[in-house]
């Protein structure tokens, strides 16, 4: 689906009112999600005597607690009260063979049980994981390992400022690059700013300069305002926008955008963090044909395998980094007793052996089609504005479209928290139908079929059939 009829689409319905869940219909189904997950209900409540809020994790569903899981298998999960689920979450892109994929345990298992699990030396498989990279994302040089996908945009960002000696960042609204202080304003909600940045000081996020994605005017003007206090030192991007894609970017900007930041002397950062392999065995770039400076990988690099991530880039600047070695130029430290082990690199490597085999990116890419199709069809004939598109394997499905709500009036962020709010009502009757959701940010597998989809896409039609 193109940019234009995406953002047109989304602002139709975030003009409609917002359609809600039918009372009754809702208490049904919360009774029956009560009834069949009476072991996650326990677990949950032990979670919070020992774990703050009884949570880690931000990407499960957590209405009204969330599911403890006891295995996955190819495109299915089951919890510990043994109900069976299709899982389109995948840990929000990281699960892109499947769960619990054989080939990549045996060679896994096969790596632990000849040689070991870490040792914390040097080791052939890093050149060999990093070979990889290199031979399918255009425009790296160079890798190096982190243990997150947040620790490599903390990478980079600190490779850019000591690779061009200024001190600020362009970040846009809604982009999402972890946890990391730098990033921690304007996440995901396009004009929320610092809304859930407490804990960080706000001399650190000025050092973070916010621009409008598609707005190239506001590019050029930032890096004119801030080039004489202290500069710009990189653009740092979701490449397919905002929420992987959720607040599209328009299709030749990367290239116009790149252009202005090497003006100003800055560096070009795509985060393919979820992009990267998921749209290819190049990412985003390749599907693009975009060269960004810098490339931040993670998630399903090592299809779940810990610890993932990885920042990428041109051979020069990738030289900046250090490992505390002392040099004769401002080296950037990046450091981690676990980056680049034994067992990460390898599973990257496997797995991107994996993805190699004839035929897997096509038919993930097939399935992904065949699944917004039949949403598409669902959504029309139930005569209802939602839609779904997707970027290879990475699924975005419009229904209340928060974030295009315009942030003009005072009440306006309070809108966009009920209309994000509601989805995970809206969840939970896909979810008693035995498939797993973000509603709205979904992933698909190599190992998801079209029966899967067929599943899917009733159990869509089973919530729709509840809103009022
Ligand atoms: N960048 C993007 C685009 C992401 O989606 C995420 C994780 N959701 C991250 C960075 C951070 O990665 P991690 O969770 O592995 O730290």
């Amino acid at each position: 689906m193109k940019h234009s009829e995406i953002v047109e689409r989304a602002r139709n319905i975030a003009q409609e009112p917002l359609l809600k869940p039918n009372r009754e219909k809702m208490a049904l189904i919360l009774e029956e999600y009560q009834r069949k997950t009476p072991k996650s209900a326990y677990f949950f409540r032990t979670a919070k005597g020992v774990i703050p809020h009884g949570s880690e994790h931000t990407l499960p569903p957590t209405h009204p607690y969330p599911l403890f899981i006891d295995h996955g298998r190819g495109s299915h999960i089951w919890d510990v009260d043994g109900n069976e689920f299709i899982d389109y979450i995948l840990s929000g892109g990281a699960i892109l063979l499947g769960h619990n994929n054989e080939n990549l345990n045996r060679s896994i298992t096969d790596l632990i049980q000849n040689r070991t699990n870490f040792h914390g030396y040097y080791d052939e498989m890093e050149i060999k994981a990093a070979q990889k990279i290199i031979e399918h994302f255009p425009s790296v040089e160079k890798v190096r390992f982190t243990s997150s996908g947040a620790e490599a945009c903390l990478a980079a960002i600190r490779l850019a400022r000591s690779y061009t000696g200024k001190k600020k960042i362009i970040k846009f609204r809604s982009d999402y690059h972890g946890w990391g202080d730098a990033f921690m304003t304007d996440m995901e909600i396009p004009g929320s700013e610092r809304l859930i940045a407490h804990g960080i000081p706000s001399e650190v996020l000025d050092l973070t300069v916010l621009v409008s994605q598609d707005d190239l005017n506001e590019l050029e003007e930032a890096f004119s305002t801030h080039a004489n206090s202290g500069g710009i030192a990189a653009v740092i991007v979701e490449p397919m926008g905002g929420e992987s894609g959720l607040v599209p970017f328009e299709e030749s900007f990367h290239k116009k955008a790149i252009e202005i930041a090497h003006r100003y002397g800055a560096l070009y950062i795509f985060d393919e963090v979820v992009t990267g392999l998921r749209m290819g065995l190049g990412g985003a770039q390749a599907a693009l044909g975009v060269m960004p400076d810098v490339t931040t990988l993670g998630k399903a690099l090592m299809n779940g395998y810990p610890s993932c991530g990885a920042v990428c880039g041109k051979a020069d600047i990738m030289e900046t980094l250090s490992t505390g070695l002392p040099g004769d130029r401002p080296y950037a430290y990046v450091a981690g007793t676990l980056a680049g082990n034994l067992l990460s690199v390898s599973a990257a490597y496997y797995n991107i052996l994996e993805l190699e085999r004839p035929g897997v990116i096509g038919r993930l890419f097939r399935v992904a089609e065949d699944y917004v199709t039949k949403l598409n069809d669902m959504f029309q004939v139930k005569k209802r504005g939602f839609f779904a598109y997707n970027y290879g394997g990475i699924i975005r499905i419009e229904l209340t479209a928060p974030h295009a709500v315009p942030l003009t009036s005072p009440d306006a962020i309070a809108e966009v928290l009920t209309r994000r709010g509601i989805l995970s009502h809206y969840a939970l009757a896909v979810h008693n139908q035995g498939v797993l959701t973000r509603m709205g940010r979904d992933m698909i597998s190599c190992s998801h079929t079209e029966e899967d989809n067929d599943r899917a896409a009733k159990a869509y039609e089973a919530m729709v059939d509840i809103l009022e």
